[in-house]
């Protein structure tokens, strides 16, 4: 998707600091963090919102939850705690049409919201 902030971000067409990539996922630090540790974890298939996924779409699927996990470790936060959030439509605040999971961390955050 040519006009897709973040498939430009996957094919490297925008910078982003990268701090994981695999066959199937792509994991880069937010621009606007929220948290000390703010990183976006998105399949590299263009899948515009969560509710459009198939079952083509599992392995990128279970291999997220695994890559937040393996992130956690490495930014310090696997003990201290952190969330995996996806958000999703209007309602939801999604901005940007590219499925994709925040893992945030590094900082107490308080109740769901
Ligand atoms: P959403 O609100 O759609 O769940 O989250 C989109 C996130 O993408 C926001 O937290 C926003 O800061 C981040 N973002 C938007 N554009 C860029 C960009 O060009 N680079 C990076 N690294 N993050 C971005
Ligand atoms: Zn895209």
């Amino acid at each position: 998707m040519a006009d897709c902030i973040f498939c430009r971000i996957v094919a490297g067409e925008i910078p982003s600091e990268k701090v994981y990539q695999d066959d199937l996922v792509v994991a880069f630090r937010d621009i606007h963090p929220v948290a000390p540790v703010h990183i976006l974890i998105v399949p590299r298939k263009h899948v515009r919102r969560l509710t459009e996924v198939t079952e083509a779409d599992r392995d990128w699927l279970v291999r997220i939850q695994e890559v937040a996990a393996e992130l956690a470790r490495r930014e310090g936060v696997a003990e201290t705690g952190f969330r995996v959030v996806a958000n999703f439509g209007p309602d939801g605040g999604q901005e940007v049409e590219h499925a994709h999971y925040h893992l945030v961390g590094g900082r107490p955050l308080g109740g769901i919201g």
